[in-house]
């Protein structure tokens, strides 16, 4: 993201209108009931009522906020440098943070900037950009426009991501899980705790490979006790410091252990470490104490404390939700078989056939989850 802090300031309150009432007019036409991909210049004067509109419409498109199109009708989209300036005025006019920083990681589908808050505190800025490798994209396109036939979902379906990401990291850490603290979030941006350390996939040595293993394989069991599965639990997605604790991230793709393909993408998740292990620390398994055969998805998810259950939902329409599910399912597909900078373990990848995603039927858990949002949002 470029973000131009002198440009951020010299926007006032009705260029944000303005930006604001296109992305509305884009996730909605409230008269036509449907998606508008190019908002009609008209239309927007019209609901920002404001008198310098076409002069801010203009002053947007010329800084790369809007993407002016007279080609079929005189209108303006919002553009993603847009998207990230809207989220990024509400997180500082909450108060989140103060100071913009320098990018420190970038995965498959985000960039992540350091940021700082009034008391100087640095945290992690998530910025998700569902679409954004040229695979996703093409599906993206192919796939979904089959139902919405509107380039804008790319931006709400990052948001839908974010709101994901950000309630099950607030409900993980409410159970002790080692993830970051989700601070805040909005539209496509979720604010957390900076974790210290590297992603392990950096790391070449361990003191205690034994000890970081059995923490790691841990995690995945103890996750299935609380009814939920990563889905891309591998190297990418755990940090680990320099006294070798731990941190897993990323959870926009999570499922429930009741998912009809959990037991493939709880095996994947277990298999991705040991195969990591094994290849990276040359650990033996056979002289580990770790049996692979008995962790068992069906006999530790049959006692589950169904975390996802707990977790409270709503504000999507059950049509919302089942598109980002779909999404989100193709995802973890997509997470698995093209990891930033390329996996060294892409046999312990499989496939999931598209008619399972489908019918992938989470919208129970998504409910939760979208409900415990607003319970957040609202307290
Ligand atoms: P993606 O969903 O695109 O894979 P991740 O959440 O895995 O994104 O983040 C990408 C990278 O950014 C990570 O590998 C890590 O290096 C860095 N990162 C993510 N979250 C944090 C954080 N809270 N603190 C420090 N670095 C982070
Ligand atoms: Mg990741």
């Amino acid at each position: 993201m470029k973000l131009d802090l002198n440009l951020l300031r010299s926007l006032s309150p009705d260029h944000f209108k303005v930006l604001a009432t296109v992305e509305r007019a884009m996730k909605k036409d409230g008269m036509k009931k449907k998606k508008l991909d190019l908002v009609p210049s008209h239309l927007i004067c019209r609901i920002a009522a404001l008198k310098g509109t076409e002069k801010a419409l203009k002053y947007l498109a010329c800084h790369d906020l809007l993407h002016h199109d007279s080609s079929k009708y005189d209108g303006y989209r919002l553009t993603s440098l847009g998207y990230d300036y809207l989220a990024i005025k509400n997180l500082v006019d909450r108060g989140v943070f103060v100071e913009f920083g320098l990018q420190i990681g970038e995965g498959k589908e985000s960039e992540i900037h350091e940021v700082r808050t009034k008391d100087g505190t640095l945290l992690a800025l998530k910025v998700h950009r569902l679409g954004k490798t040229s695979f996703r994209a093409v599906k993206l396109k192919r796939d979904y426009s089959k139902h919405r036939n509107s380039s804008c979902d790319w931006f709400f379906l990052s948001s839908s991501a974010a709101r994901y990401e950000f309630a099950f990291m607030k409900a993980l850490k409410q159970h002790d899980f080692p993830v970051p603290s989700a601070v805040a979030f909005n539209r496509h941006c979720v604010v957390m705790s900076l974790v210290e350390g590297y992603p392990l996939v950096q790391v070449k040595q361990l003191q205690n490979p034994e000890a970081a293993f059995d923490t790691i394989i841990g995690l995945i069991v103890r996750l299935a006790e609380h009814g939920l599965i990563h889905c891309d639990f591998n190297e990418y997605n755990l940090m680990i410091d320099d006294d070798e604790k731990i941190t897993m991230i990323d959870f926009p793709q999570m499922v429930s252990v009741s998912h009809p393909n959990a037991q493939m993408y709880f095996d994947r998740d277990v298999e991705c470490v040991f195969k990591f292990f094994k290849k990276r620390f040359d650990l033996s398994f056979e002289d580990h104490n770790t049996d692979e055969s008995r962790i068992c998805l069906s006999s530790i998810a049959k006692d589950a404390d169904c975390l996802d259950k707990e977790l409270a939902a709503s504000g999507f329409t059950k049509k919302d939700l089942e598109d980002n599910q779909q999404f989100i399912g193709e995802g973890i597909e997509q997470n698995s078989s093209d990891r930033d900078g390329g996996t060294e373990d892409d046999e312990c990848v499989s496939g999931t056939n598209e008619e399972n995603i489908k019918s992938f039927d989470a919208l129970h858990l998504q409910d939760q989850v979208e409900m415990f949002i607003l319970s957040q949002e609202t307290s």
